[in-house]
């Protein structure tokens, strides 16, 4: 036990020291130097350290009284105090250069005024002309002289005597007005029955602040969010004491010894309390303009030079100035808050971007569907195809190839001539290429011939290409198959025995015809060809055979007529031959002709056949009908002549 009580209780003793020395520099030992010697002017101090709020902001406050062979000023700027207690001189301290700050101004007037016996009769500054009057020289003084200096009164107008701090001069008569605060003197002279005059510089417009709480702008420097603890917990203190008077009092019997009466105090309390003014003022609060015109004050005094100034002397000044971050900080900041927003805009254009892509990108998908369905049934069931300038194929659809017989392959590189139709006239393709190369489209109904030697027809729309530029650079063709369509256009118009142009087809070309040459003044001829002794024909061998010597006769009209003529079958053995642009005399050649032919003829079995011919030409302005009956009439005379004959009426 003893063994372990000897090992122990050093280890004990060392923890203890060491919380005991951690608890004791917890707090930081500071000194608030007061203005004058302990009483009520300073509650608010005491409030603070016995209430335990300087405590509580981390501060262990050692508050003293006033030295008389030192001032506050000197006490805080030799470090030999933290904090002091000073009047408006603060402000002319800065101006003279010293590095003090204004913590925050406790008395918003100055308490300090000239008082003098009601009995002199010395009611104000004008009064004291001539007159002893005893007041400190120095800081204190400046608001007395700012006052005579208002008022014009010289200090030569009066006998200044030197302060001797004892109220009993004035009743003694050795000055005639004695410097005071209005929160201690007073009350000394009531007490002893004595009615006293107050002659205070507020009421002749200098208005000082008092009891400024001040520090050095080093210690500001060195913490000003410290300094700033230091300053509310004072002013807390202020706070409470104002409202517990009684306590103070208490603490100035005891702790802070004060040799007033408790009735001195109470009197000091209700003056201190008029000097604060916690009602109107925040405790503390301090008044750029009212600092500024304290300054001007001191200036007009002559006190500092003109051009002095009090710049730091505010302490808010360095919490401001603190609380403000250096421009690279601000800069930086600027830059950090700029690039998070172009961060988070970026990041949602992008969102919005890669949505608008993907509802395009499904679109356009879409898009592409549908367009690869439209071209496959286009390259199915439309006859198109694309050439170069010369004509060379380069594209060709599958409908094309299937119509053509040709494949794909077999087409590209070939001119489209490949499919051109010995039939269709040179004069054709001269207009199409006309008409295309001029960069206009053209269309029209054109005979192909397919790989199989086989014929289609076709009703095309040929399109110029253009580049960018504006220039052709090759033709596209969409073609619809018509052969169809024609066949049933032939079949309409032609005789099915012969194959000659029906009657149908005849009585369209003689109307036509008949127009053209009233329009254009051309001639016309006509002809009609009637077998001699058909009858015979079909008596003696039959119809078939009948229908074969028409079949042969009406070849030898289609093959021996010329290209400008159109040959038809009238109706049973006749045929008419329209001549266009043929007088009668042409006409009259080639009925011969014909009739010549025919009567050489050998038909088979049947052996030779005549025909006979009535021949006239169209008057102008005449009907069909009418040149038709002529035509009639000239075949009558040739049969009535003996047939065989070409007649002409
Ligand atoms: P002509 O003209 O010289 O006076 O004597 P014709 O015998 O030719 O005259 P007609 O007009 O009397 O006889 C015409 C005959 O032609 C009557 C008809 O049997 C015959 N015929 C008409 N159309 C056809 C046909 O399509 N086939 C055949 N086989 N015979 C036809
Ligand atoms: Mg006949
Ligand atoms: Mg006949």
């Amino acid at each position: 036990m003893l063994l372990l009580t000897r090992k122990v209780l050093p280890v004990f003793i060392l923890i203890s020291g060491l919380l005991l020395t951690h608890a004791t520099s917890a707090n930081e030992k500071v000194v608030l130097q007061l203005k004058w010697l302990h009483q009520f002017q300073f509650a608010g101090y005491y409030a603070a350290k016995e209430k335990g709020y300087y405590a509580e902001a981390g501060f262990d406050v050692t508050i003293e009284q006033r030295d008389p062979l030192i001032t506050p000023t000197e006490a805080v700027l030799s470090n030999k105090a933290d904090f002091g207690v000073m009047g408006s001189s603060i402000i002319l301290d800065r101006m003279k250069g010293l590095p003090l700050v204004a913590l925050g101004a406790v008395f918003q007037h100055s308490p300090l005024v000239l008082i003098t016996l009601e009995s002199s009769k010395l009611l104000g500054p004008y009064e004291l002309k001539g007159k002893k009057v005893m007041y400190s020289k120095g800081n204190d003084d400046a608001t007395f002289f700012a006052m005579f200096h208002q008022l014009g009164i010289k200090e030569s107008d009066f006998t200044h005597i030197r302060q001797s701090f004892d109220s009993d001069s004035l009743i003694r008569g050795e000055a005639d007005a004695i410097s005071a605060y209005l929160t201690n003197q007073p009350f000394y002279f009531k007490e002893k029955g004595i009615n006293i005059q107050v002659i205070n510089p507020l009421n002749y417009g200098i208005d000082f602040y008092d009891d400024i709480l001040f520090t050095s702008e080093q210690t500001v420097r060195k913490n000003p969010q410290r300094v700033r603890q230091f300053v509310e917990a004072s002013m807390k203190g202020w706070r409470y004491a104002l409202k517990n008077k009684s306590e103070v009092f208490s603490w100035l019997a005891t702790k802070y010894p004060s040799n007033k009466s408790i009735d001195h105090l109470r009197f000091e309390a209700e003056q201190t309390e008029n000097m604060i003014l916690p009602d109107i003022v925040d405790i503390g609060h301090i008044s750029r303009g009212r600092f500024q015109r304290i300054a001007d004050i001191y200036k007009q005094q002559g006190l500092v030079a003109k051009n002095a100034s009090y710049d730091g002397v505010i302490f808010t000044d360095y919490l401001e100035k603190n609380k403000a971050l250096p421009l690279w900080a601000k800069v930086l900041f600027v830059i950090a808050i700029a690039s998070l927003l172009l961060v988070l805009t970026l990041f949602a254009l992008n969102r919005r971007l890669k949505k608008m892509v993907a509802i395009r990108a499904k679109e356009l998908s879409q898009a592409e569907t549908h367009l690869a369905r439209y071209i496959d049934i286009v390259d199915r069931y439309v006859i198109s195809s694309q050439t170069d300038l010369n004509g060379i194929i380069i594209d060709a659809s599958k409908a094309f190839c299937e119509v053509s017989g040709y494949s794909k392959k077999e087409l590209i590189g070939q001119p489209h001539s490949i499919v051109r139709h010995p039939d269709t006239s040179n004069a054709t393709y001269q207009e199409l290429w006309g008409t295309i190369t001029k960069g206009k489209p053209w269309g029209g109904e054109l005979k192909n011939i397919a790989k199989d030697g086989s014929c289609y027809w076709l009703d095309a729309k040929i399109d110029p290409i253009k580049n960018e530029a504006g220039d052709i650079c090759g033709y596209i063709s969409i073609r619809q198959n018509i052969t169809d369509k024609k066949q049933i256009e032939k079949l309409s118009i032609t005789d099915s025995l012969t194959g000659l142009n029906n009657r149908l087809r005849l009585d369209e070309v003689l109307v036509n015809e008949f127009k053209r040459m009233s329009r254009y003044s051309l001639q016309l001829s006509l002809i009609i060809c009637d077998i001699d002794f058909f009858k015979e024909v079909n008596d003696n061998y039959g119809h078939l055979i009948g229908d074969e010597v028409l079949v042969s006769i009406a070849k030898i009209l289609r093959l021996h007529c010329r290209d400008v003529d159109v040959v038809g079958r009238w109706g049973g053995e006749e045929f008419l031959i329209i001549c266009r642009e043929t007088n009668i005399d042409g006409a009259m050649i080639v009925a011969e002709k014909l009739r010549a032919l025919i009567e050489d003829h050998i038909f088979p079995q049947v052996g030779h056949k005549t025909a006979s011919f009535g021949v006239t030409l169209v008057m102008p302005k005449e009907t069909v009908e009418e040149a038709l009956k002529r035509a009639d009439q000239a075949l009558y005379r040739a049969k009535e002549s003996g047939r065989n004959k070409v007649v002409c009426q």
